[in-house]
């Protein structure tokens, strides 16, 4: 006998909490399996990103940044704060207790919606059987007219650095350093590698990036990457390129672990040694035990969950969202996926627009962006204009003692319709918004130049910026010919 729903859900994370609560406000009988379980073996809800990822990490990027502010950015303010100490215990107690209160709050969304978890990991069978074996051992056999398979990703480890106990670790290792490491190297300057880098290095280590590529940022749009570096760079983040780590070592030094990075770089091979080391080269999906041979579901041929425009896998009735499948590893992702095809299965016509997807980095300047880089439509052979305003002239940016970084819209050179914008500046992650919602109902940067921006704000960036694309922005001496 096996209990019946109208739809599983395997994984509790961003993708998978959000279609499950989707799911039941659409009267589906929902059930959601989730493997993780808490100190008294009761399921973790909330995935990688309440629990390892987006939350822990910005947690510690603001205490961080609070810290590095005090120190060095108050005095300009006239605001002078002497003997500025540091506690890492209590810093890492706050971040605890945020990510508790946030996994709590699913578990009551869950029950106020009537959603049901299962604890144990779920594997799919064929004709919509899921096996979930709990963390006794015991398994149990579930069935529903539709599955949602949503078990997200884990990090990528690489043959030269194996994780070894809290010296050489992966991000969620690095969001639990019990002290401030006086020399921390990071393998890979993405987006885990600046962010953490930058949670460290602001509380005082000595941070290197040694990363594969000769391209910083390589999927940000070059003029805001290039300003990013030299931000980052002037903070304390060494960032060396083209360098590949070929081999790691842990000595002991007077009973205080090191790691010594063996790396080429063009001028050969190089060591450095390290008190820690952050691997963040990467997640891949995570599917190990998920699938039986006969589930029907297939691969692509990077390992993800194979899967259309609406996340229907080669199984009917069978569908597959967040990290576990194509396309960018971001928590809004994978939420907006299981709403689709939640809405989908009650048949809802409900899609995803791909195109427009924003993507953050959260350091200071934060670096947000959406759609095409000025770089690929250079290189399709496109024809665009581009408007870019410095926060320099822009006076809340001003007000604030933050006016690093620039607003940059591109629109398309016939339509005026805008197509990408890039932005590096304090508040990236919040103005990105505007131009997605902007992207979303085919606005043209005329339309934005056309708009009343609240006044002094640093919305007026994006403002300026879109009356930037045909010359005629305000509060710059603009170059381009006026219309
Ligand atoms: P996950 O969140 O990985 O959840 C999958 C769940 O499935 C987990 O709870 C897992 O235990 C469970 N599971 C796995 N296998 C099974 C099984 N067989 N049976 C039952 N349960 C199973 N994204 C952003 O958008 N913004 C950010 O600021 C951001 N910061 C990040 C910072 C860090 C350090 C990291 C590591 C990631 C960050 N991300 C961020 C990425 C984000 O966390 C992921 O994109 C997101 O969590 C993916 O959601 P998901 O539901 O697909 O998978
Ligand atoms: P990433 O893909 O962003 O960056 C990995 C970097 O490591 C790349 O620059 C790559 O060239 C480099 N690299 C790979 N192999 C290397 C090697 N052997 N030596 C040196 N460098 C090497 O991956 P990540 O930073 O690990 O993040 C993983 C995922 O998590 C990302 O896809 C991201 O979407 C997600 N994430 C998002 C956020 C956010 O939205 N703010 C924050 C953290 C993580």
């Amino acid at each position: 006998m096996s209990d019946k729903y109208d739809v599983i859900v395997v994984g509790a994370g961003p993708g998978g909490y959000v279609a499950a609560i989707r799911c039941a406000q659409l009267g589906l009988k929902t059930a959601c399996v989730e493997k993780w379980v808490d100190k008294k073996k009761k399921p973790l809800l909330g995935g990688t990103c309440l629990n390892i990822g987006c939350i822990p990490s910005k947690a510690l990027l603001d205490t961080s940044h609070k810290y590095a502010d005090t120190k060095n950015e108050l005095a300009e303010h006239g605001i002078l704060v002497e003997d500025v100490t540091f506690d890492t215990a209590k810093m890492l107690e706050r971040k605890k207790g945020i990510v508790a209160k946030l996994t709590g709050g699913i578990s009551a969304l869950f029950k106020a919606n009537g959603v049901t978890t299962l604890q144990g990991a779920g594997q799919l069978q064929a004709g919509k059987k899921v096996e979930v074996t709990d963390i006794n051992g015991e398994s149990s056999t579930v069935e529903a007219d539709h599955i949602i398979l949503a078990t997200g990703s884990v990090p990528i480890d690489i043959p030269p650095t194996p994780l070894q106990d809290d010296v050489i670790v992966d991000s969620t290792g690095a969001l639990n350093f019990e002290h401030v490491p006086k020399r921390l190297g990071v393998i890979g300057a993405g987006v885990i590698g600046l962010e953490l880098g930058s949670v460290w290095s602001r509380l005082g280590a000595q941070v290197v990036i040694i990363e594969a590529l000769d391209t910083f940022l390589g999927m940000v749009d070059q003029q805001i990457a290039k300003d990013a570096k030299r931000h980052l760079t002037k903070q304390g983040l060494d960032i060396r390129l083209s360098a590949r780590v070929v081999d790691s070592k842990i000595t002991k030094n007077g009973g205080e672990s090191q790691v010594i990075l063996k790396y080429t770089d063009a001028d050969g091979e190089k060591e450095e040694s390290f008190d820690k080391v952050i691997v963040a080269v990467g997640r891949k999906p995570m599917s190990d035990g998920l699938l039986s041979k006969d589930c029907g579901v297939n691969l692509d041929e990077r390992g993800f969950i194979f899967v259309n425009d609406y996340c229907e896998t080669d199984a009917p009735g069978v569908y597959a969202v967040g990290d576990l499948v194509r396309g960018p590893m971001l928590a809004h992702k994978a939420s907006e996926e299981g709403v689709m095809v939640a809405e989908r299965i009650v048949g809802k016509k409900t899609q995803l627009n791909y195109d427009n997807i924003p993507s953050i980095i959260y350091t200071h300047p934060e670096i947000a962006w959406v759609g095409k880089t000025e770089d690929q439509l250079k290189a399709s052979g496109d024809n665009y204009k581009v408007g870019v305003f410095p926060f320099a002239a822009n006076g809340r940016a001003l007000a604030a003692n933050d006016t690093a970084g620039m607003v940059k819209i591109i629109a398309d050179g016939e339509t005026d319709r805008i197509i990408g914008c890039h932005i590096i500046g304090a508040s990236a992650a919040d103005l990105i918004q505007q131009i997605v919602i902007a992207m979303e109902f085919g606005s043209s940067a005329e339309d934005i130049g056309l708009m009343v921006f609240g006044h002094p704000t640093v919305s007026e960036a994006v403002h300026e910026a879109a009356l930037a694309v045909d010359g005629h922005a305000i509060h710059i001496a603009n170059r381009k010919k006026r219309k």
